[in-house]
């Protein structure tokens, strides 16, 4: 028996007991000795039940002597089911409430373990309601994996018990522990004194003292974050070792020519990234760059100066954006700075006409378009390019590693930069975004104001419109965010649909209120934000679809409805689509919140305005797997380490990754000197 034999050849599974186990993920006997418990109990001790005294917390071990199962009368069924356990020293009793099925598990002669509280009930002590394993008959060596020692509690599944899942994991361990190879390297074990796989895998499940399993934990999760950062610094390398067949070179002349076309001089910041832009780009191997600046910073013209140096080398630059809204928006922009120019631009989005669409795809395979700006439309199997050196993903956690590497691939090589207005905390990046390199703009253009954001209940509503009606009065446009399209029966939330009538109707009535929602036909939507930005409707009911990019600069009033039901990163994302001039913009949050954690959320966002802040809040209120939304298809599946509370140890896991990794770039072919467990986790984390 090895680590790869089916769990169904280990002594006591059968076919049945096989199908529970592959339901927990469970096949091999490496998966079962890797399926690590949740936490641990302290039953070191036992209690004799002579000893027990009421306020006690105890582990008391015995035989169920009587079982008596009561019905109750009463409005609702109830029942009670009481069984007496005695361990030679005398005997308690153990209640428990509407468990009718406990009358079965607890037949008298059956050896028991019960945890709980003692309470005095008729001269006696009782437990009420306490952990209850029965323990295999007659088996004395393995009964003690459920007491006198620290015992792991695992993840169980229907019709696995504790003491089964003990007893299995029990068994396998001697079996494989020693056969399985060790991922991390014994170097890298000895510098941090880790200990070995084997070891920790016993101590994880069985642990001598909480002492060594905290030192087995801790190597558990440094292999998972150690091995992570080996496949990121893998692709690192990887990258950085094909060479491009272009260098776009920027020297001076140029550099003047393309800020020429930009109606403002760039922030330092700006100046900063665009150079290091550049340096990349006269490189031999294809940038692979995050350029990360909140929302506002100005990552468009740090795009644009990059797809600007790219097109005078007679070469192609692609803008992928999320929405339709935002690359038409990119595709306005670009057309504005380059009014009078030789630059041709290309906009492919979904909703172009198929005739439409031929054409456009006909001029950029034949470079008849240098940029071509567009959605998911672009990542097409039928759109090629001519000569496609810079891929530019803006908003880029919208988009999944996957869709990325499909545009790459239809450059040779092209230089890559992906734009990000969520702000990342540097754990998230260091994973995430692990084999790029980062450019941040942490300056906002001159002149703005920090947006002001009040946080409003029902009453507050008549003097927060009677406020709004006067800066409309001053030529302000209004954004006015609802969450849902329709009116739904469960969800009694103001639709934009119905709620825009009640605007137009009782609020606004001497403006034009216009409406914007994702189920519209693209053409309405762009119609809809056209108006808003000429602002013959100073008033957009909307949902969340203007979160990303929009830009209107005399929009300086953001009203949020239900804001309780929106992510603390999304309502900064919305706040971003107000205070983009330099006028003194509010955000007006309704909202009825409940929760603890929905008013942590709003206050954190009233709080501040600083991105990375909100960030990291976020990512604490919600854990990494939500905080990127669920198509970041990137986030990796962690079962022990926390990118939040491991971050220390996730920082050295990946100095140590990235090291090995310099210095022995074998290790990426087969018979590197780790041996193939590492090879094979590798290929199993996507690339
Ligand atoms: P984001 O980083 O959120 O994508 P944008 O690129 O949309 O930000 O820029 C936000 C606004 O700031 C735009 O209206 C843009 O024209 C303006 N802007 C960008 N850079 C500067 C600058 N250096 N000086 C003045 N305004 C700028
Ligand atoms: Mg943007």
């Amino acid at each position: 028996m090895g680590p790869d034999t089916p769990v169904q050849f280990l002594r006591g599974v059968g076919p049945g007991r096989a199908a529970r186990l592959a339901k927990l993920g469970i096949r091999t006997l490496a998966d079962l000795v890797r399926h690590f418990p949740r936490t641990h109990e302290d039953r070191r001790q036992t209690t004799r039940i002579s000893d027990l005294r009421a306020e006690m917390h105890a582990t008391v071990r015995g035989h169920v002597v009587t079982l008596r199962s009561r019905g109750l009368g009463g409005r609702r069924a109830r029942s009670v089911v009481t069984a007496t356990v005695d361990d030679g020293s005398g005997t308690v009793a153990a209640e428990f409430w509407n468990q009718p099925w406990r009358a079965e598990q607890l037949a008298p002669g059956a050896a028991v373990l019960l945890s709980g509280r003692v309470t005095w009930e008729r001269g006696g002590p009782c437990l009420t309601s306490p952990e209850v394993e029965v323990l295999p008959e007659g088996d004395e060596e393995e009964n003690l994996l459920h007491a006198g020692r620290i015992v792991p509690i695992h993840p169980l599944t229907h019709g696995i018990y504790a003491t089964g899942m003990r007893a299995l994991v029990h068994r396998a361990l001697p079996l494989v522990a020693d056969a399985l190879e060790d991922p991390l390297p014994a170097g890298v074990r000895r510098e941090r004194d880790l200990p070995d796989l084997a070891s920790a895998l016993r101590e994880v499940h069985f642990p001598a003292s909480y002492e060594t399993l905290r030192a087995a934990v801790r190597r558990l999760k440094f292999e998972e974050l150690f091995l992570l950062q080996v496949a990121l610094a893998r692709r690192r390398l990887r990258h950085a070792t094909e060479d491009k067949p272009h260098v776009v070179v920027v020297d001076e002349r140029l550099d003047a020519r393309i800020r020429a076309r930009f109606p403002f001089v760039l922030t330092d910041a700006q100046d900063r990234c665009v150079k290091e832009i550049a340096d990349d780009l006269a490189a031999p191997r294809p940038m692979n760059r995050l350029l990360q600046g909140d929302v506002g910073a100005g990552k468009t013209v740090v795009a644009a100066h990059g797809m600007l140096a790219v097109v005078a080398h007679r070469l192609q630059a692609a803008l992928l954006a999320p929405t339709e809204i935002l690359a038409e928006q990119h595709h306005a922009t670009l057309s504005r700075y380059l009014d009078g120019s030789q630059v041709r631009l290309g906009l492919i989005t979904g909703s172009a006409r198929s005739k439409q669409r031929r054409t456009t795809l006909a001029a950029l395979a034949a470079h008849e378009i240098d940029i071509a700006v567009g959605t998911h439309a672009l990542i097409q199997q039928d759109v090629t390019f001519a000569a496609l050196a810079l891929v530019i993903v803006d908003e880029q956690h919208k988009f999944g590693v996957l869709q990325r590497a499909a545009l790459r691939e239809k450059g040779l090589h092209p230089d890559m930069l992906v734009m990000s207005a969520t702000p990342i905390p540097r754990t998230l990046t260091m994973t995430l975004f692990g084999d790029l390199d980062v450019s941040v703009l942490d300056e906002l253009p001159p002149g703005r104001r920090p947006v002001e954001t009040v946080l409003c209940r029902e009453g507050d509503r008549r003097q927060a419109y009677d406020w709004v009606r006067r800066e409309i009065a001053r030529g302000r446009r209004v954004f006015h965010v609802v969450p849902l399209v329709e009116e739904s029966d469960e969800l009694p939330l103001r639709a934009a649909v119905q709620f825009r009538e009640e605007l137009a109707q009782h609020v606004f009535r001497d403006v034009a209120v216009g409406l914007l929602h994702g189920k519209m036909k693209g053409a309405e939507k762009d119609a809809a934000m056209e108006a808003f930005r000429r602002g013959e409707t100073p008033v957009l009911v909307c949902t969340s679809v203007v979160e990303v990019g929009v830009d209107v600069p005399e929009a300086t009033v953001l009203i949020v409805e239900h804001a309780e039901r929106f992510g603390l990163a999304q309502l900064h994302q919305l706040r971003g689509r107000i205070g983009r001039g330099n006028l003194a913009s509010r955000m007006i949050c309704f909202h009825d919140a409940h929760t603890d954690e929905a008013r942590a959320r709003l206050h954190a966002l009233a709080a501040t305005t600083d991105g990375f802040r909100i960030a990291e809040e976020d990512l604490r209120i919600r854990g990494p797997g939500e905080f990127l939304g669920t198509r970041q298809s990137g986030v990796p599946e962690l079962r022990l380490a926390n990118l939040i509370t491991d971050a220390p140890l996730l920082a050295a896991a990946r100095r140590a990754a990235f090291d090995l990794v310099a210095r022995d770039p074998g290790l990426l072919g087969e018979g590197a000197a780790t041996g193939h467990a590492l090879a094979r986790t590798l290929s199993s984390l996507r690339d």
